[in-house]
């Protein structure tokens, strides 16, 4: 089976539907969605009502939950914030009962997949550190698991001895007795310096994970964020992939 992997869409339309577009074209078997379908873009009612006909699974991501109204908003950035309340307040009620809904964890076969840490995943942590990753492979065991959340695409491996190393040519074939934390990035608010949506392949018979890149139409999302009245940083930096 072949899986396309998406996180962090956050309302940026254009750049899911794009990336949807393509997934069909490389007809996948089924698409799984790591979370934060809306926070942050013009469009998260369209967003919602996208991922919810296309993905098979969709995970809880922080902006989700916080857009609900019941999470304490003080971890986030002014500007996150605002986002989130602007986001609260557009969402109609079906979405919400959407997202309400969402799992914080999904497995299945040798995989786990969560929105920010497998240690813990209902807290938001960034696994920013070797210890991070360390106690994030200490937390599962999978061969891999795959994580959202900070926007960069990233892959650590593990060896039995317990080494760790990045990996950074892709495709990333699994190799036995190793495991790996793979990031695979954000559809919507890519912050690796590259302004493509980043978007993944899962292939289960091949053993095989692959990073793949999409340019979308940026500047018409950009429109859309200062139409709305939104924060006008979270237009600038899609362009820049920040
Ligand atoms: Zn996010």
């Amino acid at each position: 089976m072949r899986y396309g992997l998406i996180s962090d869409i956050h309302g940026n339309l254009e750049a899911l539907e794009t990336v949807l577009a393509e997934l069909h074209n490389l007809e996948v078997d089924a698409i799984l969605c790591l979370g934060d379908v809306v926070g942050y873009g013009p469009n998260p009612d369209e967003c919602v009502k996208l991922v919810q006909a296309h993905a098979a699974i969709c995970l809880m991501g922080n902006h989700d939950e916080a857009s609900l109204g019941d999470t304490d908003l003080s971890f986030f950035n002014y500007v996150a914030r605002e986002a989130i309340e602007w986001t609260g307040e557009h969402l109609n009620p079906d979405s919400k009962n959407f997202l309400r809904a969402l799992p914080y964890t999904y497995e299945f076969e040798n995989y786990l997949f969560v929105h920010a840490s497998p240690n813990e995943p209902h807290e938001w942590n960034y696994i920013t550190s070797w210890e991070g990753a360390e106690q994030s492979f200490q937390a599962f065991h999978q061969q891999a698991c795959f994580v959202g959340h900070s926007h960069s695409p990233l892959v650590v491996g593990r060896n039995e001895h317990g080494a760790m190393q990045l990996h950074q040519n892709y495709p990333i074939l699994f190799e036995n007795n190793h495991r790996y934390l793979i990031n695979i990035g954000s559809v919507g608010q890519p912050r690796d310096s590259n302004p493509a949506a980043a978007y993944g392949i899962l292939d289960t018979a091949q053993k095989e994970y692959t990073l793949l890149r999409l340019g979308y139409d940026v500047a018409k999302t950009q429109k859309k964020i200062r139409a709305a009245g939104l924060p006008g940083f979270l237009a600038d930096r899609l362009a820049e992939g920040r």
